[in-house]
């Protein structure tokens, strides 16, 4: 690291720390410095002074509204996930009944669950490719007649108006519903699943009217010939098959099957959706191994062995069902040569010299470059979205309008660009004549009247010679603005057909530069058309391991690894030195907290005592449900940790009080939800007929306090919190470094840490967005880190 790259992070972080005095290690903290709240009639006293700052009481972080679109905020909207067993007396006591024939039982129905998130995600994927693949026949055969008609009669006016028409008509339709029914469903998705695995919850992004709307809205969106692609989306789709089945219950029908129940917790649901998104990836693109690696790097921040053999099966089970169910349909039962949506072609090995591998570095800087700016404009246009096409109207009427111009781009390039060929010498579906000499066809016609995954495999496959390079210069130029206006609209699309479709026109147009330039070789189209393809891809996602396997598995050329896998890297790395990835700029824009893979460096000067809130809302052993009911109303914290009552000859009671275990909001509710409360604080919990079943039926969504209704005289009684909750809660010292702090919640999902001090007495409270607020940033080769600020929004 640079002396002024040190530098910029030293300042940062003394500026991040210098409002906050730091805890030497060997202060503990004194009942003078911090407070702990066990009187009802603190709470509201201590919240009011938490906003206006006073004194005793750390001044935390107050959300703010900040205008939308922002980068360096956190919503405070967005809940976290607990990836942490709560290993109460009531799951002590299941596990006890049941041994371990339930162990085995519950085993084997995961494997079971995979198998059927893998049929299933296939089956979608078949029902959405065949859709598109048939509506966008009807569609071009339709649009080909009709030029061909009026082209004699000079009126091609009325072809491209009956295009225009037809896109903008089906695109309304998956629009609509994306903006009206659910807006969760917009774009990939892969940003959402993203932010799911690594332990944000983000609200309905795997219901199943979220899936409906995701499947239509891509066929619309594919046949409505916008530049987007179905893939993303399928790795969405997979996502929610899993958590719909894996929990034997939808949200959406209000149906509980009664089955799998032991699997509604936030561990196990979301082990079934990396799986699901995984499958969703072998899908489509016929990449088993791809998936797996996908789930891994993009989106699972926790993984295990069993989970990637799981997982791993699943996305065989995906591609082998796909495969199955597309060659029956394309009417080569049992051939198998259909292993995944995005087909394209098959690639035949091209051989390369060692003195090639800077032209792969240099297609990789390209790509690196193009899809920087790729992301800064959808950035832009991102924020200008958030800040101005904000109703549901605005954003119907935008994407129509990119569905118009995206025909207005074809048309004119079709109809401006005279690049003709003989006929027969490429295998063009829909071959147009237009202003060609008989014998010909219009190449941008051939490109334009047909699925963008098509015209893919047409700049992969076609002969050297097929397109002119102003054409080529044209499309790409057209097809990169449209593919980036395209991503962030109200339809359900993703980004890597338009980007390899893009990526394979300029690495084609390089081909004929190279073949201009060094004209005694005979130069491949191919393997320029399919590293730019790589390369354009990997500078706007960013995904160097899995999208090296994704790529090879669709080609099936492992020899060709290694163009690839350098092409990646240097996008990667590239594309870094201007900005982040696609995914991460919309992920950052949305203000989600998520947690990236490192600590922020230079940050072990930051302690526990200075991330922590205090005063910590805590709940007695045995507490009173008045004072909980009134906890729940006037805080919205979601866990609270459990301390001893204070002694009775405790003179001082405002000391903090040693931490017995950790309690959820969710476990409160259900608690108060069915009355778990005796009228005697003496009398114990066993009265009650109590299991775990009870809190898995209200999971994943619990009514709020106010909802329940809970009498005057109901409030006088007391609840035993011991047997419900977490006995065992992992804590750290107020001394912990930050670094230390990330760690933890990063290997183990945690969601609250209560922070001790040397007694075990609880004197603060980190969570996970308390964490996710220290961010490194870098640009252009310096380095900092800022502390993000907490938005309403
Ligand atoms: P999540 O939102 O992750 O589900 P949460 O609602 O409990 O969890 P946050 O929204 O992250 O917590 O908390 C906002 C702020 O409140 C954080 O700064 C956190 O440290 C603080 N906080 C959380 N729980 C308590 C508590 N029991 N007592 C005092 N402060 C708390």
């Amino acid at each position: 690291m640079s002396n002024s790259t040190t530098q910029i992070m030293e300042e940062t972080v003394s500026e991040t720390t210098s409002d906050t005095a730091p805890l030497v290690s060997s202060e503990v903290p004194s009942s003078s410095n911090y407070t702990q709240l066990n009187h009802t009639s603190d709470i509201q006293e201590t919240v009011e002074d938490e906003l206006q700052g006073s004194h005793g009481v750390r001044r935390r972080q107050p959300i703010q509204k900040i205008e939308p679109g922002s980068m360096n905020t956190l919503s405070a909207k967005y809940e976290s996930l607990d990836y942490d067993t709560c290993e109460n007396h009531l799951l002590l006591d299941e596990e006890r009944k049941r041994g371990y024939a339930f162990i085995v039982w519950k085993d084997i129905a995961r494997w079971v669950i995979v198998l059927l998130i893998g049929v299933i995600t296939a089956l979608i994927a078949f029902i959405i490719d065949i859709c598109i693949e048939e509506f966008s026949k009807i569609k071009y055969k339709q649009l080909k007649k009709s030029v061909d008609t009026y082209v004699m009669l000079d009126k091609l006016y009325i072809p491209y108006l009956l295009w225009v028409l037809s896109n903008i008509c089906v695109v309304f339709i998956g629009s609509m519903l994306v903006a009206y029914v659910e807006p969760v469903a917009a774009g990939s998705g892969i940003p959402q699943v993203k932010c799911y695995l690594n332990g944000v919850k983000v609200s309905r992004v795997v219901r199943i009217k979220t899936l409906f709307v995701k499947a239509v809205g891509v066929i619309t969106a594919v046949v409505g010939g916008l530049a987007g692609g179905k893939e993303g989306p399928m790795i969405h789709s997979g996502a929610v098959v899993a958590a719909g089945i894996s929990q034997g219950k939808s949200t959406t029908f209000n149906k509980d099957f009664k089955i799998f129940q032991y699997f509604r917790e936030d561990h196990e649901k979301r082990d079934f959706v990396s799986g699901g998104a995984a499958a969703g990836v072998s899908a489509a693109f016929g990449a088993p191994i791809g998936g797996v690696l996908f789930s891994l790097e993009e989106g699972t921040s926790f993984w295990n062995q069993g989970l990637t053999w799981r997982t791993f099966f699943g996305t065989v089970v995906s591609t082998f069902t796909l495969n199955i169910a597309l060659s029956a349909y394309h009417g080569h039962p049992g051939e198998l040569s259909y292993p995944g949506l995005l087909n394209l072609g098959k690639m035949e090995p091209f051989p390369f010299q060692f003195y090639e591998l800077p032209v792969f570095m240099f297609f990789g800087m390209v790509g690196g470059v193009l899809g920087a700016l790729w992301n800064y404009i959808n950035y832009r246009l991102s924020v200008f979205r958030i800040r101005y096409i904000r109703s549901p109207w605005l954003r119907v009427v935008e994407a129509c309008l990119v569905a118009a111009v995206t025909a207005t781009c074809g048309f004119l390039m079709m109809f401006v660009l005279d690049d003709c060929r003989p006929l027969g010498e490429d295998p063009t579906k829909v071959p147009l004549q237009l202003f060609c000499a008989d014998g010909e066809y219009n190449t941008m016609a051939a490109i334009w009247f047909q699925t963008p995954e098509a015209s893919v495999r047409s700049f992969l496959h076609d002969p050297m010679g097929s397109y002119k390079p102003l054409s080529l210069l044209v499309f790409v130029i057209c097809y990169f603005l449209l593919s980036t206006w395209t991503f962030g609209l109200a339809v359900s699309s993703g980004l890597f057909i338009p980007n390899l479709l893009t990526g394979a026109a300029w690495g084609r147009m390089l081909a004929i530069l190279i073949q201009y330039m060094l004209p005694s070789n005979t130069v491949n189209p191919a393997k320029y058309a399919l590293v730019g393809a790589a390369a354009q891809l990997g500078g706007v996602v960013r995904m160097t391991i899995s999208l090296t396997v994704i790529i090879i598995e669709t080609t099936g050329q492992i020899s060709n690894a290694l163009p690839i896998i350098i092409t990646l890297v240097v996008a990667k790395w590239t594309g870094d030195f201007f900005n982040e990835g696609i995914y991460d700029i919309h992920i950052q824009l949305a203000g989600v907290p998520l947690l990236p893979w490192e600590p922020p460096p230079l940050a072990h000067n930051i302690y526990a005592s200075e991330v922590m809130s205090h005063p910590v809302f805590t709940l007695r052993t045995v507490e009173n449900v008045g004072h909980i009911v009134e906890l729940l109303r006037v805080v919205s914290y979601n866990g609270f940790p459990v301390v001893d009552p204070p002694l009775a000859d405790d003179a001082e009671v405002t000391t903090y009080k040693r931490l017995r275990g950790m309690i959820l909001r969710s476990q409160l509710i259900v608690l108060l939800q069915n009355k778990i409360y005796n009228e005697n604080a003496n009398t114990t919990w066993s009265n009650f007929n109590v299991d775990m079943n009870m809190f898995r039926k209200e999971y994943p969504r619990y009514p709020s306090i106010e909802e329940l209704e809970i009498s005057d005289w109901e409030k006088t009684c007391t609840i035993d919190l011991r047997p419900f909750m977490n006995p065992s809660p992992y804590t750290l010292p107020h001394r912990a470094s930050l670094p230390r702090l990330f760690r933890l919640f990063r290997a183990l999902g945690l969601r609250h840490l209560p922070i001790v001090n040397d007694l075990n007495e609880v004197v603060g409270m980190v969570t996970r967005k308390d964490i996710a607020r220290y961010r490194v940033w870098r640009h252009r080769g310096h380095m900092g880190m800022e502390e993000l600020l907490l938005s309403s929004e």
